[in-house]
């Protein structure tokens, strides 16, 4: 039968036999997490759909939500994709001039937004004429301001939703755009459901009914990595930290009151996990699985994990313009995996995903685990094309450039060396920022590590390592430099570490390479004074 992939296809599917599966949200007002099923989520879905179309929202309009991951987000991600118009996530960490961009590039005329960021949004408002209406997730109404509680109220739970086409958009995420102004990616339903099903694959993501899934990630970042439709296509509890998802104390505490068995994030949430499991001493009861990526994760802190804590993690590589999920490792380090090395790379292509890696000229390179180059892709979750924007400079022949640099092993291992932006360039040979952070990262006195390249009048560029110390650990320069000694190449050693504090994040949670090297790449003075 020629059955349409779409995200109403999902919802009727998790309606009919899922009904009492849970949806456990933090409710950001109170802290408390309120749980309640499918069956009364989707209701409410229905009342916001009927409501959107009475506010005048038509197909393949755009409606904006800045926001958390909250239960009316979700409710927003299925209510307005079904009705046939276009979810359009926006990230309430942007700065100011960022978001004023995204919103306006977007073109929604109805904007939902989380309490938290509606002083930011009420200030901007001005900025945006064509925004009709909008609503607060909040209960608490102002000025300007309608709630989406009377938004909703009194429409009907029974929605007649529309036959889409499943080439139709559904949703809409702009790129973290360190360069440039941010870029539109839009999913289709297809594209959306069949990355629930790639990811939710056996050999991937795998949840079952019996998961209990926390996506940390967050839902105005490439759709929570599919979480919200791929949770529900397994019938899985999805549970929604709220805005506190980065504070590990609170993010231990909602793990085992909820029962967590899977969550996904980034590495930086995983660091302050289990720094806080070392400081408190406490086990997490439920927690069996992690997946983590969005950046490459040390293996230092993939088997801290493993080990002290007893959690499985898996290193998943993707980015936006591929819905997010590329690659999965499904080898989780601790015990005989580990001496293999493969826990940590970033793992196998999904299948949905095809892979290569090209030299300078495009050439493709073997899969050989040592020829390195540029990697690109090509499946039918992967973008196009960026929304409204004539810039196809990331698309060659059918594929997308990631801008990522990578080996493939003959089994298919994937392994990122690079960002292609980040990697060190000294004297013609390039240096890798992730492995030399990956060997900092094991120093028993080392937190985190970031790696940049630093201007150099003689080779063009050198490695400095950026370094946050343990609490307490009292570790030198010197001691460190001399850890790489023998364990990388000797051009590749840095030529400086310099200690601090924390290292700057992303607006996504990543650390942030571009503010190291505006920080240290210019401002430092000749003769390295900044040992802060
Ligand atoms: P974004 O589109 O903002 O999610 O960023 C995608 C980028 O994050 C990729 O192109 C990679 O550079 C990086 N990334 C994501 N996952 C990983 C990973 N597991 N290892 C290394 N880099 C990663």
């Amino acid at each position: 039968m020629s059955w349409p992939l779409t995200i109403a296809s999902l919802m009727r599917w998790a309606e009919r036999h899922a009904p009492d599966s849970t949806i456990a949200a933090v409710d950001d007002d109170t802290s408390e997490v309120r749980r309640s099923t499918y069956r009364a989520a989707f209701e409410r879905v229905h009342r916001l759909a009927n409501a959107l179309r009475r506010a005048g929202v038509r197909a393949g309009d755009r409606v904006a939500t800045v926001a958390w991951n909250t239960q009316p987000h979700f409710e927003l991600y299925y209510a307005v994709s079904c009705l046939g118009a276009v979810l359009h996530t926006v990230n309430p960490r942007l700065e100011a001039s960022q978001l004023e961009y995204v919103i306006r590039h977007g073109g929604a005329e109805i904007v939902f937004v989380d309490p938290l960021a509606r002083d930011l949004l009420d200030r901007l408002q001005p900025l945006f004429p064509a925004v009709r209406q909008w609503i607060t997730l909040g209960r608490a109404a102002a000025p300007r301001w309608a709630t989406y509680e009377d938004f909703i109220q009194g429409h009907a739970a029974e929605a007649a939703w529309p036959a889409l086409d499943e080439g139709a958009a559904a949703a809409l995420c702009y790129t973290s755009g360190t360069t440039g102004e941010p870029k539109g990616v839009l999913y289709t339903h297809r594209s959306t459901v069949l990355h629930a099903l790639i990811s939710q694959s056996a050999n991937a993501m795998a949840f079952t009914r019996d998961d209990v899934v926390l996506p940390v990630v967050p839902m105005y970042h490439v759709m929570a990595w599919g979480t919200p439709y791929s949770a529900v296509m397994a019938g899985a509890t999805l549970v929604l930290p709220g805005h506190r998802a980065g504070h590990a104390a609170f993010l231990a505490d909602l793990i085992d009151s909820a029962g967590v068995t899977v969550a996904l994030g980034v590495p930086t949430v995983w660091l302050g996990v289990l720094q806080h499991l070392r400081e408190s001493g406490r086990r997490l009861k439920t927690l069996r699985r992690v997946i983590v990526g969005g950046a490459a994760c040390p293996p230092a802190l993939m088997d801290a994990l493993a080990v002290e804590a007893g959690i499985t993690v898996q290193h998943a590589w993707g980015m936006t313009e591929l819905s997010p999920l590329g690659t999965f490792n499904r080898n989780a380090p601790g015990g005989a995996a580990s001496a293999t090395g493969k826990p940590y790379s970033q793992g196998q292509a999904v299948f949905g995903v095809e892979l290569r890696v090209v030299d300078g000229d495009g050439r493709e390179r073997a899969f050989d685990g040592h020829a390195q180059g540029r990697l690109q892709v090509r499946g039918p979750a992967v973008c196009a094309g960026y929304f409204q924007s004539d810039d196809r400079s990331s698309f060659h022949e059918g594929w997308f450039d990631t801008g990522d640099v990578a080996t493939i092993g003959a089994d298919g291992h994937m392994r990122i060396t690079d960002r292609a932006k980040d990697v060190i360039k000294s004297g013609g040979e390039w240096i890798s920022s992730v492995e030399l952070e990956n060997v900092a990262s094991r120093h028993p006195a080392v937190l985190q590590a970031a790696a940049i390249a630093v201007p150099n009048d003689k080779w063009g560029e050198r490695p400095w390592v950026v370094v946050v110390r343990k609490d307490g650990a009292a570790v030198s320069e010197q001691e460190i430099r001399h850890w790489f000694v023998g364990k990388v190449a000797h051009w590749a050693e840095p030529d400086r570490v310099v200690f601090a504090a924390a290292l700057p994040l992303t607006a996504t949670g990543k650390v942030s390479k571009r503010a190291l090297r505006d920080q240290y790449g210019t401002a430092l003075a000749p003769d390295g004074a900044s040992h802060g």
